[in-house]
C-alpha cells in the first residue's frame, strides 16, 4: 500500500562516481547507465508494493539518538550466503514467469540488494552523509558463500563491529513474493537499542516486530534490516526493465537517503528537489520483458 510518489531532481553524479576506485563487476552496468545520464538524476513513479502486514505488531520505539556525522554502513543482504541456506528470494519473475536470473550463481534478491545498497551510498555521499558500503566478495568471489556466520568477513561480523563502535549498520533486502513475503518495512536492530533512524525508516516503509522470527541474526548483532518491498509486480518489473532500472534505483535510494538524513537532522536545503507532476496511473499494458506494464494493478499482486 505504499503510496505512489514521484520526485525528480537533478544532481551531479560524476564526482561521486569518480570517487569509487574499485567498481564491483556488478556495478559496470549501473556505472555505464549513470555515465549515459550525464549528470542527470532520473527518477520515476514507483510503487514498492504493500507495507509489512506485521506493521500493526510493531513492538518497539526507536529512541536512540545518533549524531549527524554517525558513520552509516550499508550492507547487501545475503552477500555472503549464496548457494547455501538463506541465499535470498529468487523473485517472482524467475520463479513464476520463466525469466532468467539477473546473474548466474546469484539469487535475484542479492543482485538487487547489491545495486540498491551501492546506489544508497552513492547518493548518500552526494548529500553529505558519512556513509559507506561493504561487500564481503568485493575482491574475492569465493566469499559469496561463507559457511561460518561468525567469520570476521561476514555481513554479520562487520556490521556487529561497526555498531559496537557507535556506527549505524543497515542491511538492504527485498522480500519474497506473494504469500511468502510480508511487504516493505524495518526489522530493527535489537542490540544497542532501536534508533531514531529505525523509527523514521519504519514510518516510511513499514515495520516488523523486533522479535520477528525470534530475533534474526542481523538485528541480534546490532544490524537493522530494511525490506524495500516484495520482489514482484511493479517493483520487480521496474528494476528488471533496462529502460527504467536506473531511475528505479535512484528513486529507492532517494527515499532511503532522504529518510535517514532527516532523522539525523542533516539540514534540509541539501535535499531540495523539484517535485514533478504525478505520472498518469494508466499506461499501456505490456510484459515483463522490457515493454510497458500496467503500473496501477501489478504492485500488490501478493
Ligand atoms: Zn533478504
Amino acid at each position: 500500500m505504499a503510496s505512489a510518489w514521484a520526485i525528480a531532481g537533478c544532481f551531479a553524479v560524476g564526482l561521486a562516481l569518480a570517487g569509487i576506485s574499485r567498481l564491483h563487476p556488478l556495478m559496470v552496468e549501473a556505472h555505464e547507465a549513470e555515465q549515459l545520464s550525464a549528470g542527470a538524476f532520473p527518477t520515476l513513479e514507483l510503487n514498492t508494493g504493500p507495507r509489512s502486514r506485521l506493521s500493526h505488531r510493531k513492538n518497539w520505539l526507536g529512541k536512540v539518538r545518533l549524531a549527524e556525522h554517525t558513520e552509516i554502513l550499508v550492507l547487501a543482504g545475503h552477500a555472503d550466503s549464496q548457494a547455501m541456506a538463506g541465499a535470498g528470494t529468487p523473485g517472482d519473475a524467475v520463479d513464476n514467469q520463466g525469466a532468467m536470473p539477473m546473474q548466474d550463481g546469484m539469487r535475484d534478491e542479492l543482485y538487487w540488494n547489491l545495486l540498491t545498497a551501492q546506489r544508497i551510498v552513492l547518493l548518500g555521499r552526494q548529500r553529505g552523509l558519512n556513509i559507506r558500503f561493504y561487500d564481503p566478495a568485493a575482491e574475492d568471489p569465493a566469499l559469496r558463500s561463507i559457511l561460518d556466520g561468525e567469520d570476521p568477513r561476514t555481513n554479520w561480523s562487520v556490521g556487529r563491529r561497526h555498531s559496537e563502535q557507535g556506527g549505524y549498520a543497515l542491511e538492504i533486502h527485498y522480500d519474497a513474493y506473494g504469500d511468502h513475503g510480508f511487504g516493505s518495512g524495518v526489522i530493527p536492530r535489537v542490540r544497542f537499542g532501536q534508533t531514531v533512524v529505525d523509527e523514521a525508516l519504519a514510518a516510511e516503509f513499514g515495520a516488523f516486530p523486533s522479535d520477528f522470527r525470534g530475533v534474526l541474526g542481523a538485528p541480534e548483532r546490532g544490524i537493522t534490516m530494511l525490506e524495500i518491498g516484495k520482489l514482484e509486480g511493479e517493483l520487480e518489473h521496474s528494476l528488471r526493465d533496462p529502460a527504467t532500472r536506473d531511475a528505479a534505483l535512484n528513486t529507492i535510494a532517494d527515499r532511503v537517503v532522504r529518510t535517514i538524513a532527516t532523522a539525523l537532522g542533516i539540514p534540509q536545503p541539501q535535499f531540495a528537489t523539484t517535485v514533478s507532476p504525478p505520472l498518469p496511473l494508466a499506461s499501456p499494458s505490456g510484459r515483463p520483458d522490457g515493454l510497458p506494464y500496467p503500473s496501477a494493478a501489478s504492485g500488490d499482486a501478493g
